[in-house]
């Protein structure tokens, strides 16, 4: 497998490509993104990584310029958590998934895998667990076919625990990426919109999905 990673900061570049060799990918990064775009429509990838803001090309043009030609290389885009409309913009010009910085190098692991998996189907932006199913560009989540209205933070509060489903995620862990600051352990927080997914997502379902793992955190049921 092999992914280009076009990312002008360096140490985030040499933290992807630690990460992802680590797990046996093949790894090239560019820094600038008119040497990025040149590798990625003249050499053959599995899938890119890829930093919006840039020196020359930016990533959205990169990303643009790559779906104009009918590159269908899958795309992941870095994003800072004030870039929300860069992201949708990119999710709309066809990126596969997207991560906000700060991020844990096995999430990203777990992206370039999924992707890489997806690019043979045809479920971009998609993510589904049992009958479950979130659509990261129209915000649509549906179990079992019905619509569940779900405010943003609920939105990603239930992207998270979906996107690693059987995983543990700590109260912490959960805080910092939903709200993306630092657990205050006196504040239920976490808890309360935990019981508010479940009312919604839960309430009316046979199977549940959220599941408290005591003393730990939370967890999304595995489908079977
Ligand atoms: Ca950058």
């Amino acid at each position: 497998m092999r992914v280009l990673v076009i990312e002008d900061e360096k140490k985030i570049a040499s933290f992807v490509r630690k990460g992802l060799e680590a797990e046996g990918f093949v790894v090239e990064v560019a820094h600038h993104g008119d040497e990025g775009y040149a590798l990625a429509t003249s050499r053959p990838y599995d899938a890119l990584v890829l930093d919006i803001m840039l020196p020359g090309r930016d990533g959205l043009s990169i990303l643009r310029n790559l779906r104009e030609r009918k590159v269908p290389l899958p795309v992941i885009l870095l994003t800072a958590r004030s870039e929300l409309n860069e992201r949708l913009e990119g999710l709309n010009f066809g990126a596969d998934d997207y991560l906000t910085k700060p991020f844990y190098i096995e999430e990203l692991i777990a992206r370039v895998r999924a992707v890489t998996r997806r690019a043979t189907g045809a479920t971009q932006g998609i993510l589904t667990a049992g009958d479950l199913s979130m659509n990261l560009l129209t915000r649509e989540v549906k179990r079992a076919g019905a619509a569940i209205e779900l405010t943003p933070r609920e939105f990603t509060l239930l992207e998270h625990l979906t996107r690693s489903p059987g995983r543990i995620l700590t109260r912490a862990q959960i805080c910092e990426q939903v709200w993306g600051y630092d657990f205050d352990p006196g504040t239920n927080l976490v808890d309360v919109y935990i019981q508010r997914l479940r009312k919604k997502v839960d309430a009316d379902a046979p199977v549940k999905l959220i599941e408290t793992i005591r003393g730990a955190g939370y967890r999304l049921r595995l489908p079977s």
